[in-house]
């Protein structure tokens, strides 16, 4: 028999279905599929994406209690967790829906003084096939960021979902064709297996290929794209710190705070990882943090903050951080090594790690948070920018947050809050560094998956023609005056 890809509930192991193991071959395929439909796609023009697009939300949105439940069985995550992420996810496709004619129509752009015979346009053409590679700690919301903003802007898609989450991949690509039985197979197709099925798409003739995940993996996935010179977005992992100042507003600071870091069990690129706060309110932002974090408890009940970890592998990394803070010399004030467990992970706050621990250096993507101690917001800052991240940050404060976020050398900032960038379709989303590079979210995502195309149109020939070889002589002698004319005043 054949090998299949099986996906089981994080929670007890039970299968939740089974997939095959795409071939290099079929996955060449199922992107010459999509190549095919992608001139039907992009003949919709944005008014017929438009109307694709919102039937497949409106879809999405009737049948939701379905794969609200598919979420919860296949990644862990608790109903109202996954209800959340539905809820984004169908945002994000709606605004893209709606916007893409927007922010992609052809722009007009001056021709200059020498050129002043031409107009001059661009135009944000569709590469052609997008290559999707997805994650599963948000595995509807995040491939979103890619899927609905390459669809939008006239692409036809191929998604690879993470091996622990392909039912849920499967669920959602199965709802654009069933919310849109006119268009032809290849739109939206789905592709599954291991990393070598993510490798291969790679290399299966994409125009373009949008990757999250680790780092380590994002440059497999760049080292194969280059190979055809397939240009790529990274969404990379983060290690975000929060700042909370002496001025800032404590309580709601320790109750965003808990959410930001253990929310999803901590599996969020963009989850709050390290806390510097500020020696003056150390203790009694502490005394804030703990009391909420003790209320915080894992299970799969309808009662848990949480669910158990997704990727199983993942519990040895937060395991090894959390030795490693504590025999640092970092102090455990919430839970210790014995919070991980075999499936969910309790929460684990440390305070005082040493800056060179894997806890504050690493992604850590679990249910554990570090809180070091600062003598200053300079120091808080210098800190907070120094590991080789800078997906995202939170500042706490009521006069310094500004100065403070200007500081953060990370390409999101949430000011008195988490998390709120990513859920706003209209702002981009990305990194730097070992966060990655590229846009998803916004116009700028929408501008991602697609390539400028600049037009100029000679509208009359003019008497100063300088595109040719039979330039009349005066011409030619009118050229060094020229550019001291025009440019040494
Ligand atoms: P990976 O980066 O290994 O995997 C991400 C995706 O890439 C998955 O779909 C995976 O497929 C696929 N993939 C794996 N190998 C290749 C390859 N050689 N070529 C192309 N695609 C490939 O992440 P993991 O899921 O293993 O998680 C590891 C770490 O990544 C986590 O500990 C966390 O730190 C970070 N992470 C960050 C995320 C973010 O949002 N930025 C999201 C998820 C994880 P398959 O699953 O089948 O192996």
């Amino acid at each position: 028999m054949t090998e299949q890809l099986v996906s089981t509930n994080p929670a007890n192991d039970e299968v939740v279905a089974t997939f095959p193991i795409h071939t290099a071959e079929q996955v060449q395929a199922i992107v010459a599929r999509a190549r095919e439909a992608s001139k039907w796609w992009r003949d919709q023009g944005y008014a017929g994406r438009k109307d694709a697009l919102l039937a497949w939300k409106r879809h999405m949105a009737e049948h939701s209690a379905d794969l609200v439940d598919l979420m919860h069985r296949e990644n862990g995550k608790p109903l109202t967790d996954a209800r959340l992420e539905l809820m984004l996810a169908l945002e994000h496709i709606t605004w893209n829906a709606k916007h893409a004619g927007k922010y992609l129509r052809p722009e007009k752009r001056k021709p200059g003084f020498l050129l002043s015979n031409f107009s001059a346009r661009l135009e944000h053409v569709p590469f052609g096939v997008v290559g999707v590679i997805g994650p599963w700690n948000y595995p509807v919301f995040t491939p979103m960021g890619s899927i609905a903003t390459a669809l939008a802007a006239g692409n036809t898609v191929v998604f690879k979902p993470s091996e622990y989450t392909p039912a849920i991949a499967e669920w959602y690509v199965d709802a654009f064709a069933a919310a849109n039985p006119d268009a032809p197979e290849g739109v939206l197709s789905l592709v599954t297996g291991f990393g070598e099925t993510g490798a291969a798409l790679c290399r299966a003739g994409v125009d373009k290929l949008a990757f999250t995940g680790s780092g380590p993996t994002g440059r497999k996935v760049m080292a194969a794209c280059a190979e055809s010179l397939i240009p790529v977005v990274m969404e990379l992992g983060g290690k975000d710190a929060a700042i909370v100042a002496h001025d800032a507003d404590l309580a709601k600071a320790a109750e965003a705070i808990a959410f930001g870091a253990l929310g999803n069990s901590g599996q969020t690129c963009v989850g709050i990882e390290r806390v510097y706060v500020e020696r003056v309110v150390r203790d009694e932002f502490l005394a804030e943090l703990t009391k909420r974090v003790k209320e915080i408890r894992p299970g799969s009940d309808d009662k848990s903050s949480y669910g158990p970890m997704t990727m199983p592998s993942q519990i040895a990394i937060v395991r090894r951080h959390v030795e490693d803070a504590l025999a640092g010399g970092g102090t455990a004030v919430v839970g210790g090594i014995e919070s991980v467990g075999d499936r969910y992970i309790s929460p684990v706050v440390i305070l005082d790690p040493p800056h060179s621990s894997s806890a504050i250096q690493e992604e850590t993507f679990g249910p554990t948070l570090t809180v070091t101690t600062v003598e200053s917001l300079d120091e808080a800052v210098k800190l907070a920018n120094d590991t080789p991240f800078g997906l995202a940050g939170a500042v706490f404060s009521k006069k310094h947050a500004e100065e403070i976020s200007e500081g953060l050398d990370t390409s999101q900032v949430s000011v008195n809050s988490v998390l709120g960038f990513a859920g706003m379709a209209t702002l981009p989303l990305g990194g730097k560094g070992e966060s990655g590079f590229g846009r998803i979210h916004g116009p700028e995502g929408l501008r991602e998956f697609t390539r400028p195309r600049a037009i100029a149109t000679q509208r009359y020939a003019p008497p100063m023609n300088l595109l040719t070889f039979a330039r009349k002589p005066w011409v030619v002698r009118l050229l060094p005056r020229m550019i001291k004319w025009l440019h040494a005043r």
